[in-house]
């Protein structure tokens, strides 16, 4: 097959045309995408090797090597992973359907990067991060098993891409930047090994570089010749100590180092909220390192939000997204989990019912819980930052894990109308301050603080200085529903059914109030009765009212008037 000449995406165009003009000063980071895509595709190919020997073709010494040609003005990064067949080239470089740079997308519309260049480089970018360095890009790619032609992609960015067959004798992928004029400092031996240590140096595979050193000539012993002169010496080094950070003691790790391998695996540009970094040995034996991101995704809500731990196991890649590892309600939670017990050629399909993986479900989650009502003790500012972004989500918790349910019931906060807008109170918190003779606690829901709080249904609490929790958050209706009751008192909904709120005493005293009434302003109740007969079940008296002079009630069983409104937005 001949060359083809190629148009990229309008989003693709779009999203060079930033890289390419950006101002962003951070260039640097181009070579920590390209070393993660290299590392990537040697887990690939090492993972895919354990059920197919020959896609190895006799060579798995795992390396990423970077090649600076200070005369042709190159910056070349080599790997020998899985490669891409040419339709695979076509698909992954060339669209966004790629995460990395479908987030950048999404921050792209909603944040108006364009005239905030200083994000773009905190953003995965991918590949295309190359061309903040490169005028020109050249990817020359054989897949794994040797079976096709190599594929070789140039293009500079400006629209358009060519891509044609070629020979290439071993397997991988090899990507040569063509420097920028201003750009040659990264073909400084310095500035690359600085740059690789910061950024990848726990990638678990050696990347090295041909070092050229003079050195004095020696003789056949070792020893120094005087006045002998001086000889160029080549040696391949390898920059980065390779230590996967979850097998080392915590002692030893720098916050920056998490942080790093945070950003590494998360593709997120912002600091984690907390890090746990856990061990677990006995019935189940395995390192974790997982945070808590300090912001949600964009997608967190979509049904395609990528979810999941990394899993290893003893230290061998097996997928970045091990859905089975956590609940679903955890789903934000990033990290990697390498476990001693699975074995090596676990396939990805039997990890769902696997009897270890539910295991170190249960281990990890019951950790997590912990972390988080540690830190609604000791640093409630930082649960509150935590429960902004990821509330909602915890939720779902309550009507998907038993087993963990009055944990996750001790994590939930609401507004009430004893807290400040923006102020929160946990159940507990509730129930310490509940008055003598409350049996219940009491919530609305409904769209807005401002809604419930000056709704109607209030103003018997508000007399009787009973508290209400104001549940205004979207999922909340449905939260309620599995909330039943926490530590033996039921949770009652304000605006259904009958309320309970008197003593026997006052109940008689309202009863005879109510008979006097119905026979001062029967015939107003019956002529309302007659004249919204279609609209309402029943008009009545009621108690619960001290200032408005009407409500409308939902029966018990019944659809509030929030539940409505949320099914009417959704077209039910
Ligand atoms: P991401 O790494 O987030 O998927 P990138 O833009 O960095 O996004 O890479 C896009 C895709 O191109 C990768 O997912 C991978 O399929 C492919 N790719 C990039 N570099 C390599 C490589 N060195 N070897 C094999 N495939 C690669
Ligand atoms: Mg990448």
């Amino acid at each position: 097959m001949g060359k083809t000449v190629k148009k990229f995406e309008t989003e693709v165009q779009q999203l060079l045309d930033l890289v390419i003009h950006s101002l962003y000063s951070n260039k640097e980071i181009f070579l920590r995408e390209l070393i993660s895509n290299a590392s990537d595709a040697i887990d690939k190919v090492k993972f895919e090797s354990h059920s197919n020997m020959e896609l190895l073709e006799g060579n798995a010494d795992w390396k990423i090597k970077i090649h600076p040609d200070k005369e042709a003005g190159t910056l070349t990064i080599s790997d020998n992973g899985i490669g891409m067949s040419m339709d695979e080239v076509a698909d992954n470089i060339g669209t966004i359907a790629k995460s990395g740079t479908k987030n950048f997308m999404a921050a792209l519309k909603e944040q108006n990067l364009a005239e905030n260049p200083e994000l773009i480089g905190q953003f995965g970018v991918g590949f295309y991060a190359s061309f903040m360095v490169a005028d020109r890009v050249t990817l020359v790619t054989r897949k794994a098993g040797g079976k096709e032609f190599g594929c070789r992609w140039e293009s500079a960015g400006d629209g358009s891409y060519t891509i044609e067959e070629c020979e290439k004798e071993t397997r991988g992928t090899d990507i040569t930047l063509h420097l920028k004029e201003e750009m040659t400092e990264f073909l400084d031996e310095w500035r690359i090994r600085s740059i690789v240590k910061k950024y990848s140096d726990y990638v678990q595979y050696p990347i090295v570089m041909d070092v050229t050193r003079s050195e004095p000539v020696k003789d056949a012993e070792g020893n120094v010749i005087e006045g002998g002169g001086t000889i160029e010496k080549t040696t391949e080094e390898t920059l980065n100590s390779m230590k996967a950070i979850w097998t080392r003691s915590k002692s030893e790790i720098t916050e920056e180092e998490y942080e790093e391998f945070y950003k590494h695996i998360s593709h997120d540009y912002d600091k984690p909220l907390a890090t746990i970094h856990y061990s677990a040995e006995g019935v189940s034996e395995f390192k974790s390192i997982v945070y808590i991101p300090a912001h949600k995704p964009f997608d967190l809500f979509l049904r395609d939000h990528k979810k999941g731990v990394h899993l290893y196991v003893k230290r061998v890649y097996i997928t970045d997204n091990c859905e089975a590892l956590l609940p679903d309600y955890l789903r934000f939670i990033k990290g990697v989990v390498d476990s001693s017990d699975l074995p090596l050629n676990v396939s990805r399909e039997i990890l769902q019912e696997d009897i270890q993986i539910k295991r170190i479900q249960k281990s990890l989650v019951g950790k997590i819980l912990s972390t988080l009502a540690e830190m609604k003790e000791k640093d409630f500012d930082k649960y509150l930052k935590f429960y902004g972004e990821f509330g909602p989500v915890l939720k779902e918790g309550i009507h998907f894990d038993h087993a963990n349910l009055d944990k996750i019931k001790d994590l939930l906060l609401f507004e009430s109308s004893k807290t400040e807008s923006g102020k929160y109170v946990s159940l507990k918190e509730y129930v310490e301050r509940m008055p003598e003779g409350q049996k219940e606690i009491y919530f609305i829901t409904g769209m807005s603080r401002a809604s419930v709080e000056n709704s109607p249904y209030m103003e018997v609490f508000r007399k009787k200085d009973y508290e209400v929790l104001f549940m205004v958050d979207p999922v909340d209706e449905w939260v309620v529903q599995a909330l039943h009751d926490y530590d033996g008192k039921h949770l009652k909904a304000i605006d259904r059914g009958d309320l309970e709120l008197e003593t026997e005493e006052e109940k008689k005293a309202q009863e005879a109030k109510k008979e006097e009434k119905q026979k001062e302003f029967g015939g107003v109740i019956t002529f309302i009765q007659e004249t919204l007969k279609d609209r309402v079940k029943e008009v009545r008296f009621s108690s619960r009212l001290t200032e408005s002079a009407c409500c409308l009630v939902a029966e018990e069983m019944g659809l509030n008037a929030n539940m409505e409104k949320i099914l009417k937005s959704m077209n039910q």
